[in-house]
C-alpha cells in the first residue's frame, strides 16, 4: 500500500490550502516544500482579498461576484487574518470619469450583497479626513469595502490546520524526481537526506517552478503558461486614516496603497513578464521608481527611491490566455495503470480555498473521502466574529495586562483565539524570556519553531511576522543565536 494518499509538491498557499482540504475529507497527506512555507508568491501577493473592482471594467461580472461571497468565506473562517477596510478611489478629471466609477461601485455592492460590509459612498475630500493625505485639486473621491489578509500567515495557519488533521508538512525537504505508476513514488533530499516516499496521487503546486518540475521532475509536457513578475515598494506611513487608496495611473493600472504593519505604507503593484531562478526575484530600480511616481501623483508627502524600506518581489505562473489568471488554471491528468496528477498554476488569493476544494474533488472518483467542509471551519484561532477584533484585543489585554496595544494587536492578528498558545500562563514579562527588539520574545520564538516550522530568523521576521521591517541588527544576531540552539 501507498505511504500517503496525496502528495503535494509546493508549500505555497495553492500546496497548503490543497493539503487542509484533504487532509479534512480524510486522506493521507503529506507535502514538500523546498525552502520556508509560503516563501514563493505566496509572501508577495498584493495582500488583497476582494471581489477586484476591475473585474467589472472587464465584464466578468460573475466572476466578481463569485470572489465576493469568497471574501465573505474568509471574513468568517480567517477574522484575525482578514480585515476590512474602506478603499478610497479620488478621482480625477483625466482619469475614468466620476458617474463610471460611481456606477462601477453601485454595482459592487449589488453583487456584495450579503457581506454586511458598509456600502459605498461619494467623499468630499475638501473636508473629508480622507482627503488630508492628498495633493489638490481632488475633490470628489469614491469609499468602498473589501478587505486586506496577511497573505504569508494565511499559508501557515492553513498549513497548521492541515497538521492538525494530520498532514505531514515537510519543509526543507525538494522532490528531486517523481516515477509514476499506478501509484507515484518521490525521491526527496528532506534537509539533505535521500528519502523515498509514495503516494495515491500527486498534486504539483509549484507556482513559477511549475514548467520545470512538470520537464524535469514529473517528465510531462509543461503546461501553456507564462512566468509573471509582480512587485510592491514599503515606505514609512504616507497617511494616518485607516484607508486603502487606489489610484489610478495614467496608464489605466490600478496602484493601491495600504496602511502596512502600523508604521508603513504598502504601494503596489507592478507586474511583468519574468525569465530566471523564481528563487531569486528581484525589483528593477525602473519599478521601483514607478512605484514611488505613482504615489507622488497623488501624495502630498513626497517619496523618493532612497525611502523605499523594503521590496518585495515574486513570480508565478500565469495561464495563456492571461484574462483566466484569477482562478488560475489546474490541469488533471489520469490514465490506465497512471497515478493521477494534478497541476495547479496561477490563481490569486481570493479564490485560493475554492481552488484548492475543487482540486481535491477530482479525485473523488478515486478515493471515499468526506464532503467539502472549508467555507464553513475557521483558520487555527479563527473562531469569532470579524467584527469582534477589538474585543479579542481588549481580552488579551485583560490577561496579560502588562502587554502594550500594539503589541495586543499584533498577536491577535498573527494567532486570534490561539494567543494563549503562544504566551501560556505568564504572569510577568519575564516569564516571556529575551527579548528580540521591542516586540518579539522568547517564548513566541519557541513556538513560531514548535509549531510552526521556523527554522531561521528570516522564517519569523518575514512571513510569520514582519518583524524584520523594525528590528535592530543586534537583535537580529541574538535572534540567530537564540534559534540554532533553541528547541
Ligand atoms: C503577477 C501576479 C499577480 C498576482 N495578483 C494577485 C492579486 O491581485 N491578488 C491575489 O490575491 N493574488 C495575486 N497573485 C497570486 C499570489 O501571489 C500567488 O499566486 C498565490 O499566493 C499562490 O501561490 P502558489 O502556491 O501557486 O505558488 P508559490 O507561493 O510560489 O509556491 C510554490 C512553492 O513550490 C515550491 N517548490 C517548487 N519546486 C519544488 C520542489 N521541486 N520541491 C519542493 N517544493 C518546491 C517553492 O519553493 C514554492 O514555495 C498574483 C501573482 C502574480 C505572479
Amino acid at each position: 500500500m501507498a505511504d500517503y494518499d496525496l502528495a503535494i509538491i509546493g508549500g505555497g498557499l495553492n500546496g497548503v490550502s490543497i493539503a487542509r482540504d484533504a487532509a479534512g475529507r480524510g486522506l493521507r497527506v503529506i507535502l514538500l516544500e523546498q525552502g520556508d512555507l509560503g516563501a514563493g508568491a505566496s509572501s508577495a501577493s498584493p495582500r488583497l482579498v476582494h471581489g477586484d473592482l476591475a473585474g467589472l471594467e472587464r465584464r466578468h461580472f460573475l466572476r466578481v461576484r463569485a470572489a465576493l461571497a469568497e471574501r465573505d468565506v474568509w471574513l468568517r473562517i480567517a477574522p484575525h487574518l482578514v480585515r476590512p477596510m474602506r478603499f478610497a478611489i479620488p478621482a480625477h478629471s483625466d482619469e475614468r470619469p466620476a458617474w463610471q466609477l460611481r456606477a462601477w461601485l453601485l454595482l459592487y455592492d449589488r453583487l456584495a450583497s450579503r457581506s454586511g460590509l458598509p456600502a459605498s459612498l461619494t467623499l468630499d475630500v475638501t473636508h473629508h479626513p480622507v482627503g488630508n493625505a492628498l495633493k489638490r485639486p481632488f475633490g470628489t473621491a469614491f469609499e468602498y469595502s473589501d478587505c486586506v489578509v496577511d497573505d504569508t500567515r494565511l499559508v501557515i495557519l492553513t498549513a497548521v490546520d492541515a497538521a492538525a488533521r494530520g498532514a505531514v508538512i515537510r519543509t526543507g525537504a525538494r522532490c528531486t524526481r517523481a516515477e509514476r505508476g499506478a501509484e507515484w513514488r518521490l525521491v526527496t533530499i528532506d534537509r539533505g537526506f535521500r528519502q523515498v516516499v509514495t503516494a495515491r496521487a500527486l498534486v504539483s503546486a509549484t507556482g513559477a517552478w511549475t514548467s520545470s518540475v512538470a520537464e524535469t521532475i514529473l517528465r510531462v509536457p509543461p503546461p501553456d503558461v507564462a512566468t509573471v513578475q509582480v512587485s510592491q515598494i514599503v515606505v514609512r506611513r504616507l497617511f494616518d486614516s485607516d484607508n486603502v487608496y487606489v489610484f489610478q495611473n495614467g496608464d489605466g493600472r490600478l496602484i493601491f496603497a495600504s496602511p502596512y504593519e502600523r508604521d508603513f505604507t504598502l504601494i503596489g503593484s507592478v507586474g511583468h513578464g519574468f525569465k530566471g531562478d523564481p528563487a531569486i526575484v528581484a525589483m528593477a530600480a525602473s519599478d521601483v521608481a514607478y512605484l514611488c511616481d505613482a504615489a507622488n501623483r497623488y501624495f502630498r508627502e513626497r517619496i523618493e527611491t532612497a525611502d523605499v524600506v523594503r521590496t518585495i518581489s515574486g513570480a508565478n505562473m500565469q495561464v495563456n490566455p492571461p484574462r483566466k489568471l484569477r482562478d488560475g488554471g489546474m490541469r488533471f491528468h489520469h490514465g490506465r495503470g497512471k497515478a493521477p496528477l494534478i497541476t495547479i498554476f496561477g490563481g490569486d488569493v481570493t479564490t485560493s480555498r475554492r481552488r484548492a476544494e475543487k482540486a481535491v474533488s477530482k479525485l473523488t472518483p478515486f478515493y471515499p473521502m468526506s464532503a467539502r467542509w472549508t467555507a464553513k471551519t475557521p483558520l487555527p484561532g479563527g473562531g469569532f466574529a470579524w467584527n469582534g477584533f477589538d474585543t479579542e484585543v481588549d481580552e488579551v489585554r485583560e490577561r496579560w495586562r502588562f502587554l502594550g496595544e500594539d503589541q495586543a494587536r499584533r498577536l491577535v492578528g498573527a494567532y486570534g483565539r490561539n494567543v494563549s498558545q503562544v504566551l501560556g500562563d505568564a504572569r510577568d514579562r519575564s516569564e516571556f524570556g529575551p527579548a528580540f527588539g521591542p516586540e518579539l520574545t522568547g517564548v513566541e520564538v519557541r513556538y513560531l519553531m514548535q509549531k510552526e516550522w521556523a527554522r531561521f530568523p528570516d522564517d519569523i521576521l518575514w512571513r510569520r511576522s514582519k518583524l524584520g521591517l523594525t528590528m535592530p541588527a543586534a537583535d537580529r544576531e541574538a535572534l540567530a543565536a537564540f534559534m540554532a540552539v533553541a528547541v
